[in-house]
């Protein structure tokens, strides 16, 4: 068997952070992580920010820092695109051998990176953050992510992983596989299942956010739940012949119910409740796979226009680059 190959260090590393209304945890974020890789002068340590269409100070904060410190870019969008967007933008402007995404708020905890690349130098490709605890989320985003999980590992391939979010450890193979996926709506959780590769899993806590408020409420989290399901299974689509067939196989026996009544009892009007509860029942029905397939069709109009996932207003450079 071969091997696979290990890798070594010196490395250069590239932290991806999106950033939306975050002008107070830059700071403490960028002092964190200097922090925790000042005794690893084998890191390289540089940072992309994706500035996602704040209407704060966040691109003056991130400016500022750039000032004092060599080692940072900042992508400026030229208006909010989700974090999703916000992270395609980040990945394709990092340079490093190995790339992490992570959230600017600290809920990851910045030496997990170090256990990171731990397990790339020994042969990993893509290192997950898995959370342990989700104490820090409330009782109602725990319930539906799970379920959420449930539903589509059930129905789509590859699987994803429970409880890993966006922060992981990806080597330069990754990162450039990921760079080559076209589609323009880009559930990235899915996403990165898909490319594959040698992955190891880390364990951890997830913090609760120290400073500034969560950008995601229910409905943006539904509406993030029905992406990545119509992104990676056609399952909700074929359903629809199922259901269909199950209800005209029902709807046969009925027939033949009321026939052989007819015969054995003779004919009666009365069926005004049977007849509604079948319309409206069967209209409902028709109206959700209506529904399903427009939701397919508007992901299909969208994705054959071909647009750019993100724009850029300005690439500020760091200077060292
Ligand atoms: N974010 C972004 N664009 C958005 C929403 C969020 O770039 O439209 C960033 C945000 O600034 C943060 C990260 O995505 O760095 C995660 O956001 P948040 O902490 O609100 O998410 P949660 O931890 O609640 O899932
Ligand atoms: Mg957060």
């Amino acid at each position: 068997m071969i091997q696979p190959e290990v890798h070594t260090l010196p490395v250069t590393l590239t932290i991806v952070v999106p950033v939306f209304n975050e002008a107070e945890s830059i700071t403490t974020f960028l002092q964190k992580l200097t922090d925790t890789f000042a005794a690893h002068p084998q890191v390289a340590l540089d940072f992309v920010f994706v500035n996602d269409g704040s209407t704060d100070d966040t691109l003056n904060a991130l400016l500022a820092w750039q000032q004092r410190t060599p080692h940072i870019t900042v992508v400026d969008l030229s208006r909010n695109f989700g974090k999703e967007a916000a992270m395609t933008a980040g990945l394709n402007v990092a340079k490093g051998q190995v790339v992490v995404p992570i959230d600017v708020d600290l809920q990851d905890p910045p030496e997990l990176i170090l256990d990171m690349l731990q397990l790339w130098q020994q042969g990993f490709e893509v290192v997950l953050g898995r959370r342990v605890d989700r104490a820090s989320d409330s009782w109602a985003k725990r319930t539906t992510a799970s379920w959420f999980y449930k539903i589509h590992n059930k129905i789509s391939k590859p699987k994803l992983p429970e409880n890993v979010g966006d922060f992981r450890l990806m080597d330069r193979v990754v990162v450039d596989a990921l760079k080559t996926l076209p589609e323009a709506h880009r559930f990235m959780k899915g996403l990165f299942a898909w490319v594959g590769f040698r992955t190891a899993v880390v364990d951890y806590v997830r913090l609760p956010r120290t400073v500034g408020t969560t950008k995601f409420n229910g409905w943006s989290l539904w509406n993030f739940a029905l992406e990545g399901l119509t992104s990676f299974s056609t399952e909700p689509l074929r359903i629809w012949t199922y259901v269909g067939m199950f209800v005209s196989g029902m709807s046969i026996l009925f027939a033949l119910f009321i026939i052989i009544k007819v015969l054995l009892y003779g004919a009666d009007v009365p069926g005004y409740a049977s007849l509604m509860v079948a319309v409206t029942f069967l209209s409902g029905l028709q109206l959700v796979g209506i529904g399903i397939l427009g939701e397919y069709l508007g992901r299909t109009y969208i994705e054959s226009k071909r647009r750019p996932v993100y724009l850029v207003r300005r690439l500020y450079q760091a200077a060292d680059k």
